[in-house]
């Protein structure tokens, strides 16, 4: 399986980095080997000093697909969870300015702790899911899918016009302002509205 994300989906977000909003999806891609699940912790890694947190919400695919229209992308899923993009800033930082690919500084082993999934159709409005980050009890990041810039239908969309979208694909749909550091001994704990899907200490 594969792991789509979508970066500067927030518009809030893109300005807090400095980065423009962009007129299309900007897109990349973690392995599957990033992924933690079930609780387990997170180990910090030696390569960086700057790892950042990004809660995300997740879209789990259902079912295979390729060019998948808009109107029809909301029949490829059926759960959403959410997650956190573990992004090592100080590597992110330096690819960009040289226009290197990001996959070191998104890519690595546990940079996509991902929590429980919830069927979609507990929501009455998927354009309006609050979500939030605790870390040590204090909330550090919320958001609601209604900011994002491209919505999940708008994603799968695009992305399936490039890559086939295979059953168990996650994709995260972009982080809201607030992005910041971890350090070892935090402990995060990811909600979807007042349900807490999601814990993951770093060590
Ligand atoms: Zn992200």
């Amino acid at each position: 399986m594969k792991i789509i994300c979508i970066g500067r989906n927030y518009a809030e977000h893109a300005k807090e980095l400095n980065n423009p909003i962009p007129d299309e999806p900007v897109i990349f891609i973690k392995p599957d080997s990033a992924i933690i699940q079930k609780d387990n912790p997170f180990y910090y890694p030696d390569f960086s000093k700057d790892i950042h947190h990004e809660v995300e919400i997740i879209v789990k695919i259902s079912r295979v697909g390729k060019n998948i229209s808009k109107q029809f992308a909301h029949k490829y899923y059926q759960e959403i969870g959410i997650g956190i993009d573990f992004t090592a800033r100080d590597i992110q930082t330096k690819c960009k300015t040289k226009g290197l690919p990001w996959e070191l500084a998104k890519g690595f082993d546990g940079s996509a702790p991902i929590g429980r999934f919830i069927n979609k159709n507990t929501f009455t409005d998927l354009k309006d899911i609050n979500f939030h980050l605790d870390i040590n009890n204090t909330t550090v990041q919320s958001g609601n899918t209604g900011m994002m810039l491209n919505s999940i239908d708008d994603i799968i969309a695009f992305a399936s016009s490039y890559f086939t979208l295979k059953k168990g694909d996650l994709i995260f749909t972009g982080t809201p302002k607030g992005v910041g550091p971890v350090k070892i001994g935090d402990v995060l704990k990811a909600y979807i509205e007042d349900q807490q899907l999601l814990k993951v200490e770093v060590k």
